[in-house]
């Protein structure tokens, strides 16, 4: 057995490793993305690292321009990272080819944007916007419908089916939205401030149906929020700050919420700005390992004189 606390961590680290990183559904690993317009450089993400595993439902919150939509897009396949690695269900996304990119969009992942607009086609009725996805992946005729039906019932929408998007409200069309994204039954579920338009009541309805397609549909969903009240929903919330990761909160089932920061693959750690305030945390911090932790003190500065000889 082991004797020193150090040892002891070494060995329990050993014994219940987590799971690697390669086993999560959607894994991100020192994302970088920078757009170069003229002579502007901007980093829109600058190493961010995420790990999201398949079934988990998870909210992605930040400061506008904290690289959120990069990442979705990214993640997505539309764009493509300057460096670092991404990985969602088994595809490299910096490594697909044209085909491969294709068929992820298609099958993989479904999308939702923000604008109500932008996700259904006007002149199409609810459920003819639901079956179009299945076109593109040959999903036998006689089959498209009754799946659309389906979905729509699912997402609690089943009124809307032979509405055109003029006759549906906004959070109507957002929730046949999902539809239309999940129509493939894709893996992975990405939303971009979805209820960023719409009141707290429609808002909430379409957080219901993300929910849905999530428990129901065991679609693993990312959502993109601004709303402090979804994100209050959610197991499990990511902060991006500046392009990074910053902390994540866990919340328990009795209303506990505990904040994490975020571990990269080399074992890098950033600390929450609060604390390295509060605790007056400069430049060097000493680290000294206890049985079931790690505590963090701030070490001397270096202009102190040095302890007098023994
Ligand atoms: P968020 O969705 O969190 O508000 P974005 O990912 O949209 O943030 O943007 C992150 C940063 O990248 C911002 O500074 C934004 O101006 C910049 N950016 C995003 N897309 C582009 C682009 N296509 N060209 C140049 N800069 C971009
Ligand atoms: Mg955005």
């Amino acid at each position: 057995m082991s004797d020193t606390p150090l040892a002891a961590l070494e060995e329990r680290a050993r014994a219940d490793r987590a799971p690697a990183a390669d086993e999560a559904l959607i894994s991100c690993d020192s994302l970088v993305r920078i757009f170069r317009t003229d002579e502007v450089e901007v980093q829109a993400l600058q190493g961010l690292d995420l790990h999201v595993t398949e079934g988990e439902l998870t909210a992605l919150v930040g400061a506008s321009g904290s690289g959120k939509s990069t990442l979705l897009g990214i993640l997505s396949g539309l764009d493509l990272p300057t460096a670092g690695r991404a990985r969602v269900a088994g595809h490299d996304l910096l490594a697909m080819g044209r085909r491969e990119r294709l068929d992820y969009r298609r099958r993989t992942i479904g999308f939702i944007w923000q604008q109500t607009g932008r996700n259904l086609l006007p002149y199409l009725t609810a459920l003819e916007n639901v079956m179009l996805p299945m076109k593109y992946t040959r999903v036998p005729r006689r089959h498209r419908a009754a799946r659309a039906e389906e979905l729509l019932g699912t997402l609690g929408i089943g009124y809307c089916r032979d509405r055109r998007p003029g006759e549906m409200s906004g959070g109507e069309q957002q929730r046949v939205a999902i539809a239309v994204a999940g129509a493939n039954e894709p893996r992975v579920l990405l939303a971009d401030e979805p209820t960023g338009e719409l009141d707290t009541a429609s808002g909430t309805e379409v957080f219901t149906a993300l929910r849905r397609a999530n428990e129901q549909l065991g679609a693993t969903v990312l959502v993109v929020t601004h709303d402090a009240q979804v994100s209050g929903q959610v197991r499990r919330t990511v902060r991006i700050r500046d392009g990074r990761t910053s902390t994540e909160t866990l919340r328990g089932d009795a209303e506990t919420a505990e904040e994490y920061a975020v571990l990269d693959r080399a074992g890098r750690l950033q600390l929450p700005r609060e604390y390295v305030t509060t605790y007056a945390l400069t430049r060097r911090v000493r680290l000294t390992p206890e049985p079931d932790h790690i505590a963090i003190w701030q070490a001397p500065s270096e202009e102190e004189p040095p302890p007098p000889p023994q």
